[in-house]
């Protein structure tokens, strides 16, 4: 079943937990994430990041999404991730996507601002949930591991997240405090306090990007600071890699769909694994 970005952050919120935001790229990553979804119950954001058009198409996976999110008997927030602009997540709303985030990171503040307003005017209306970005994050959701370590430089400064949050009226907000997107090229360095401050100073959950790779207590610690939804792509997909990896030289596998089937169960493994350690925050 569909539930709201909004009725998600309110579960996380009452239950003191994070949310997974898996983005599902792959076909194998999508039926694996609804599978740990039904297993666990618990509410999960299925998303799709622009960059990953250079891997499938919204419009290709995004009605698969929703049909078997909608066909599920367990919560999910179907959230356009990344978005650039407003035309791209209108597009992903027509196909039946919740919930959004717009991506105003590049930008200059005032600029961010207006892109980000536009946005939540636009999903207002349909009663959707606005993600939004203030301070930067290196790489991307493709992997793409840039420098692979979080530059304090580009911390987000809490005064300047609550303005952006009052200017908006963004449900919820991704802001820099040590992660990076990727893999990491070394132990990241988290600024607990800064989450902290965020979530006091702006009144919003707080959005965790580059969420591969850390600790079960890191990310334990980031939910009771205030951060909220985790969004989470890197090692799902890099499990999908490792389970087929050992097929690869066995000569009784030659067919493609024992990989993807390999891969499925593969990702499956990690992203059960990830949304445990996000739900045992709770008392
Ligand atoms: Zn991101």
């Amino acid at each position: 079943m569909l539930i709201g970005l909004q009725e998600a952050l309110a579960y996380a919120e009452k239950k003191n937990v994070g949310l997974a935001a898996v983005n599902t790229p792959f076909f194998e990553g999508l039926l694996a994430t609804i599978d740990v979804g039904e297993r666990t119950g618990v509410p999960i954001i299925l998303q799709f990041a622009q960059v990953h058009e250079s891997i499938v198409s919204i419009e290709d996976i995004g009605p698969a999404m929703v049909e078997l999110a909608k066909r599920s008997e367990a919560p999910f927030v179907l959230h356009v991730d990344h978005g650039e602009n407003i035309d791209y997540i209108r597009t992903g709303l027509e196909i039946g996507f919740n919930s959004c985030m717009i991506d105003g990171s590049l930008l200059d503040y005032d600029e961010n601002v207006r892109v980000t307003r536009e946005v939540v005017e636009m999903a207002t209306e349909r009663g959707i949930g606005v993600e939004g970005e203030i301070g930067m994050m290196t790489g991307n959701e493709n992997g793409d591991p840039s420098q692979g370590v979080a530059d304090a430089s580009l911390y987000t400064d809490p005064e300047v997240a609550a303005a952006f949050v009052r200017a908006t009226g963004v449900t919820c907000l991704a802001a820099s405090f040590g992660t990076v997107h990727g893999m990491y090229r070394r132990k990241p360095e988290l600024n607990y306090e800064l989450i902290s401050q965020l979530r006091a100073a702006t009144g919003v959950p707080i959005v965790m990007h580059g969420g591969s790779g850390l600790s079960a207590e890191e990310y334990q610690e980031c939910i009771r600071r205030g951060v909220r939804k985790i969004n989470y792509y890197t090692y799902a997909a890099k499990a999908a890699y490792d389970a087929i990896r050992p097929l690869l030289d066995d000569e009784n596998v030659f067919l493609f769909s024992n990989l993807a089937a390999a891969a499925r169960k593969g990702v499956e493994a990690d992203v059960e694994a990830f949304v445990n350690i996000l739900n045992s925050t709770g008392e």
